[in-house]
């Protein structure tokens, strides 16, 4: 028997390869890995990755300084206490983290590296996804499973974003850009011109005055920057009375609660917020402070607030080692950059910190029993799912918080909706929205940041109201992705067992 949508109700077609596909071995992949093995262990799963390690990001970003720019006690996962000293991290210690877990849980014999998902096809009739696989070298496969998590990150690691300066190839230095740092590249002497001014500038600036001649921070706008210690003291103190991980979740909780409290601050008082950020420019920079370079025309947090980790940037500029300039690009000439204003900026290296390409579903063809999905015209789900898609759950992280919190959550309750399914002995589990898909939209990023608006066209939709919204609330996704019981009259599940409800549900789907 099979439903509108083709799924398979009979429960007759033959096994799938593996339970659950995950994509990508980064910190969303890993979670839910990590998570499938607490929680539902009888499960098997396959981690599918097309780069030659894991870590996603902290693997593929390799510039001067890379670091994390959010506290690692939730940037690190739920259940695994961060113990380093340091809070706000460097990209090699991170990548230990990864490591070190994915090796003492045994994780890493169900990854398969070097292997790129290209298409994933919902086939109703077996109620699973087929996905078509690539390695270098080697015919292209299919592996079929009966649920996608979608841990492929939200940027394209092939292609950076490209802000097209003219002149480039008459530019007689070499010219980076941070996701593709040659290994061993040395700047020792040069004077280096860093564009852009976001997480990335802010942590190659001070980074790369340990052996620049000079480092230029040049940028179109300002960006808000907040001053905090790299080390955090409550965190190591609890650490030394504390068991290590009844420490960790105190400073988890203090650290969700205090990012919170700022997020919420900053957009229902934004003028209070300004000023405390600009003494603490003013108190850092002393004679070096300079209006325009530190007020940006828009209020904090509506990009991400900008972390300075010890206040490095300040220090550099102070030092007269690194300085920012606030300008236009006319072009790039033979010996660095010509400004509209003018001016001209010298240069040996050029880096273009100007930003990423936002990619949805790790660029994967997905489809519906052929149909093409376009996730544009989808709702979120309970920020993990979309409408009237089977089985298939995504990590996209919050922009006003740390990343790991929503892959945290997300893969806590796709267990948890495993071991429903398999308790009510069905085979499909999809979030019902009614033909119309006219929900009241909000705008949930309404981040003025540039990758965002550059990709808003590609993202999925976000309604006014829970649960067809990706919420910027943490404190109560949790609760309500924990307590919201499974079978919520929008999740329909389906399967051989006569009792579940998925037949009209799927029916009205499409
Ligand atoms: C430089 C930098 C610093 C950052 N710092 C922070 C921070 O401090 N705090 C924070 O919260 N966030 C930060 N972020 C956001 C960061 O990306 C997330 O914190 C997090 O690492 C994302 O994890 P992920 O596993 O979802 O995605 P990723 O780390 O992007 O990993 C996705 C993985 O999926 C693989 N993949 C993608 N498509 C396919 C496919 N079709 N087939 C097979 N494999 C595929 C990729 O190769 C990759 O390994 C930062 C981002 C950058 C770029």
């Amino acid at each position: 028997m099979a439903d509108r949508l083709g799924n398979s109700l009979s429960g007759g077609a033959p096994a799938p390869d593996v339970d659950v596909a995950i994509i990508g071995a980064g910190i969303s992949g890993i979670s839910m890995a990590a998570h499938m093995q607490a929680i539902c262990p009888d499960r098997t799963y396959a981690m599918i990755e097309r780069r030659e390690a894991l870590g996603g990001t902290w693997d593929l970003f390799r510039y001067p300084g890379v670091r994390s720019d959010s506290d690692m006690h939730t940037l690190g996962f739920v259940f695994e206490p961060w113990k380093h000293e340091k809070s706000i991290a460097d990209g090699p210690s991170i990548l230990d983290y990864l490591n070190r877990i994915v090796d003492e849980r045994g994780i890493r014999p169900h990854i398969r590296f070097r292997t790129t998902v290209l298409s994933a096809d919902w086939n109703g009739a077996t109620a699973q996804w087929e996905l078509v696989v690539e390695q270098p070298g080697a015919e292209r496969r299919r592996i079929t499973a009966r649920l996608l998590y979608l841990g492929s990150g939200y940027y394209d690691y092939d292609n950076p974003h490209d802000a097209q300066f003219p002149g480039r190839e008459d530019f007689k230095g070499d010219v980076i850009h941070p996701q593709f740092w040659p290994e061993g590249y040395d700047y020792s002497g040069k004077r280096v011109v860093v564009i852009g001014s976001g997480a990335t500038a802010a942590t190659m600036v001070p980074a790369m005055t340990d052996r620049a001649d000079h480092v230029t921070m040049l940028q179109r706008t300002p960006t808000w920057y907040a001053a905090r210690p790299a080390r955090d003291a409550i965190a190591n103190t609890l650490r030394k009375f504390l068991p290590e991980k009844l420490a960790y979740t105190i400073t988890r909780f203090k650290n969700v609660r205090m990012q919170d409290f700022i997020f919420k601050q900053a957009r229902t008082k934004p003028e209070k917020v300004k000023e405390f950020l600009t003494k603490q420019a003013k108190q850092e920079l002393g004679d070096k402070y300079d209006a325009a370079a530190f007020t940006p025309p828009y209020n904090p947090w509506e990009q991400r607030l900008c972390l300075i980790p010890d206040g490095d940037l300040f220090k550099a500029i102070k030092a007269g080692k690194a300085d920012i300039v606030t300008d236009h690009i006319d072009r790039f000439d033979a010996t660095g950059i010509q400004l509209k204003s003018g001016k001209h900026l010298d240069a040996d290296t050029i880096i273009t910190a100007t930003g990423l390409k936002l990619a949805i579903a790790g660029k994967i063809a997905v489809s519906v029993n052929g149909a093409p999905v376009d996730f544009s015209e989808r709702f979120y789900y309970k920020g993990c799912m979309f409408s009237n898609v089977p089985n298939l759950a995504v990590v996209f992280g919050y922009l006003n918080a740390s990343w790991t919190l929503r892959a945290d959550i997300n893969a806590d309750y796709i267990c948890r909706l495993l071991n429903h399914m398999k308790a009510r002995n069905a085979v499909v589990a999809m979030p019902v929205l009614p033909d119309d898909h006219r929900l009241p939209e909000d705008n949930i990023f309404d981040f003025s940041s540039g990758y965002i608006q550059r990709g808003m066209h590609l993202m999925p939709k976000s309604a006014q109201a829970m649960p067809w919204r990706l919420n910027q609330d943490y404190v109560r996704d949790r609760v309500w992705l924990k307590n919201d019981p499974i079978e919520d009259g929008i999740m329909r599940l389906g399967g051989p067992a006569a009792a579940v409800t998925a037949e009209p549900a799927l029916e009205a789907a499409e």
